[in-house]
């Protein structure tokens, strides 16, 4: 590791304030991707989180890196041809941690789906749909499309109802076919940002990467950080703050003097199942269900 926590408060309190280009808070994949992204660039930065790195939602993640299909409905192409073009380079820059992910999906009719999805294009239904093979049909291929010409996964394809009973016979018989397209998935997205904050410290010198200290308040145009597990407090001097603090935005906004209220609540579940059965059903890939 190239980064030591000791070693950096050290230097924090023996400079009292601790001067620095840009203070981000928070380290989860965002504050660590910032922190690379201005080592490479040769900006000295301190990132500083009130506990530890990869904590907040970037340890909670269903742990796909998708280019967002769903989003295609709603006319958002812009941002799926930016969701995979990033799901690209991380399959190719980190082959390590994140891998393909056959993606299946059972259809129960040809043609379902269409006068809604138009409706919803244009805005006049947020109602959800049944979708046939035909709206599939055009949703992958638009989903190919957007993947660009650096293909680093196979196209999309689909399969008779007979081939993939042949194969899962597990699946409802109600269906008329299946489609496989391809996204990815990152086991351990935790290993991730860790090796974004190591890489960045390995890159520059004027990179620094402080967990357990979170920012409480400004004074003069300082940033007061507390070590939660001394207790002490530490200033930092830095050009620029970003908050890069995810749920806590306000909350790390408010310690700064900014009020703010882009969180309005938010919530997401996931069911895990201790299943053998449905596990080896899955043959590795992902279903819709
Ligand atoms: C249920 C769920 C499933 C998801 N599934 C996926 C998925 O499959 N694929 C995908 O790409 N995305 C997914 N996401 C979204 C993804 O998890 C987030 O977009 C991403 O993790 C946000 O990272 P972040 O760095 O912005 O925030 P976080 O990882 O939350 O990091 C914020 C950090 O700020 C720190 N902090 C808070 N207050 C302070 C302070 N005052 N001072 C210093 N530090 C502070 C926290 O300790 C925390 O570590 C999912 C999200 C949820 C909730």
């Amino acid at each position: 590791m190239h980064f030591d926590r000791a070693a950096t408060l050290a230097r924090l309190r023996a400079a009292a304030p601790f001067a620095t280009d840009v203070l981000i808070l928070g380290g989860g994949i965002n504050g660590a991707g910032l922190l690379r992204e201005l080592a490479l660039n040769g900006v000295d930065a301190l990132l500083a989180d009130k506990a530890d790195f990869a904590s907040g939602a970037t340890s909670a993640s269903s742990r796909m890196i998708h280019g967002g299909l769903r989003y295609l409905e709603n006319g958002e192409f812009r941002l799926v041809r930016e969701s995979l073009h990033e799901r690209n380079r991380l399959l190719k820059n980190a082959p390590h941690a994140v891998r393909p992910l056959p993606t299946t999906i059972p259809i129960f009719s040809r043609w379902s789906g269409l006068a809604n999805a138009a409706q919803k294009f244009f805005s006049a239904s947020e109602k959800p749909s049944k979708r046939g093979a035909v709206l599939i049909k055009i949703g992958l291929t638009l989903y190919d499309l957007f993947a660009g010409r650096d293909r680093v996964l196979p196209r999309h394809r689909f399969s008779s109802r007979a081939a993939a009973l042949r194969k899962r016979p597990q699946l409802h018989p109600g269906i008329v076919c299946t489609a496989t397209y391809y996204d990815a998935w990152v086991a351990l997205p935790e290993r991730l940002c860790l090796e974004l904050i190591d890489d960045a410290c390995a890159l520059h010198p004027g990179a620094q990467a402080l967990n357990y200290c979170g920012a409480v308040r400004t004074e003069g145009g300082d940033v007061v950080l507390r070590d939660a597990e001394s207790g002490a407090e530490l200033r930092v001097r830095p050009r620029a703050v970003v908050n890069a603090t995810g749920a806590w935005i306000d909350l790390a906004g408010a310690a700064l003097g900014e009020k703010t209220a882009f969180i309005g609540g938010t919530k997401g579940s996931h069911l895990v199942l201790d299943h053998p059965a449905l596990l080896a059903a899955t043959q590795g890939e992902e279903l819709y269900f």
